[in-house]
């Protein structure tokens, strides 16, 4: 039997070499407490205290607006202004709340203290915090700490933050533990239990999510450890993955066919799986993936989009709209571009896309308007006035609130592109 070959990125291939136009003006993006709403959803049994103000409170009431809890597994200690003064001691006072809190709530097993921008301000050492009350609530409560500023960070470096927060206290794994694969980035429930199959189907048992559904689902870190990226924001998580002794796959992200089989490929070629077993395991989704697309291709096919920064999710995207849908990329802008996670994103990408780091963006709407695109990505600040010129947009944000990864979202993931599209042809006729 052959083994299963990975698709490597070639120095010379699509935009591998490309240089970026890099923008360090006026940005328009969210921040990091954005990434509370999907990740409390996906630890079940964790609870994310915002350390804010009222503005932060709002934020995420207003991006969590459409969900309802009887007991919800965020909520913000608002930090007033005897705080900001110095006339109270906010350690005392958020000691008081966690306290009350975990007495009311014994079902919370991981608490994270999330800083903001308000936090940071006022130098609160949330750190240290988490370590006082780590060790008042143990064993039965874990407290970590991260922030969630917007002080120079994008709404999905939340994500990484919080994972990379998690890293220093997850086991080590014995000398001889077997391989183990560890596909990190949250992804939906649904989205997991389909690769959990596809894994199986291939004969790779050994699978680990992070972060998990549970708090004690704790993954042993090591050399035996595999990393495979679901998601394009995890620039520190995977460092500190690394830094325990784990190897990073080379692979582009799951979106779309070519991007998920791909990703699967890089897996498979490491676990030893056969060219055989990997073609009869995914063939069936592969077809229905496929059919799925062709319905959409025809809404999408030639029409011209524009990616502002905002998730980093935007290359991936690029590539799978240019390569399988048929659309034409006008500029992509990503807030960050991490040249090793995007090798194999870069050098799929169609030659000579324009690529975009960081923003200016009076600059970037003077671009994007000349372009004349059938099509914006951007975050909700921008999304208003575009709408308003006539342009079509796509919110960023919900590709990363919707599931979107693997064969059976493929279609999904198009028809979120191709339905504005439809909707505003139905307008204009
Ligand atoms: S963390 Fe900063 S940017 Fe985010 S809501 Fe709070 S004040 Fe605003």
């Amino acid at each position: 039997m052959s083994p299963v070959i990975p698709i490597q990125a070639e120095t010379t291939m699509g935009c591998t070499d490309v240089a970026p136009l890099v923008q360090r003006g006026q940005r328009e993006v969210f921040c990091g407490l954005t990434g509370i709403i999907w990740l409390h959803r996906k630890i079940q049994d964790a609870f994310f205290l915002v350390v804010g103000s009222r503005t932060c409170a709002h934020l995420i009431q207003s991006a969590a607006g459409v969900m309802i809890f009887a007991e919800p597994r965020f909520a913000t200690a608002i930090i007033d202004e005897r705080d900001l003064a110095g006339l109270a001691d906010a350690n005392e006072e958020l000691d008081k709340v966690v306290n009350q809190l975990l007495a009311r709530r014994p079902e919370i097993k991981l608490l994270f203290l999330v800083g903001s921008c308000p936090s940071e301000v006022i130098k609160l050492d949330l750190s240290r915090a988490a370590t006082r009350l780590s060790a008042v609530h143990s064993p039965s409560v874990r407290v970590l700490n991260y922030s969630g500023s917007g002080i120079e960070t994008t709404f999905t470096q939340g994500e990484d933050a919080c994972l990379a927060s998690m890293v220093p206290g997850l086991p080590s794994p014995t000398s001889t533990a077997p391989k183990e694969l560890l596909v990190v980035g949250t992804l939906a429930d649904v989205v997991e239990d389909q690769f959990i199959r596809l894994f199986k189907e291939m004969g790779i048992e050994r699978v680990r999510f992070f972060p998990p559904r549970r708090a004690d689902d704790q993954a042993p870190i090591g050399p035996n450890t595999r990393l495979l990226l679901a998601q394009p924001f995890l620039g520190d998580t995977a460092r500190v993955l690394q830094a325990r002794g784990a190897t990073l796959l080379q692979a582009p992200f799951p979106l779309g066919v070519e991007g998920t089989t791909a990703w699967l490929q890089a897996a498979a070629a490491e676990f030893g799986v056969s060219a055989e077993r990997f073609e009869a395991a995914i063939a069936a989704p592969v077809a229905r993936a496929k059919a799925s697309l062709g319905r959409e291709r025809a809404h999408l096919e030639g029409k011209r989009i524009f990616f502002f920064p905002d998730s980093q999710l935007e290359i991936p995207l690029a590539r799978f709209l240019a390569r399988e849908m048929g659309m034409t990329l006008l500029e992509v802008g990503t807030p960050y571009l991490h040249r090793q996670h995007m090798a194999m994103e870069l050098a799929m990408l169609p030659a000579a896309t324009f690529l975009s780091e960081g923003q200016d963006v009076e600059k970037q709407l003077d671009r994007c308007r000349a372009s004349n695109p059938d099509m914006v990505v951007c975050g909700l600040g921008l999304a208003n006035p575009l709408e308003a010129d006539g342009i079509t947009t796509k919110w960023a944000i919900e590709l990363v609130f919707t599931p979107i990864q693997g064969y059976d979202q493929a279609g999904d993931l198009a028809a979120l592109f191709a339905r504005p599209l439809v909707r505003r042809m139905r307008l204009a006729a």
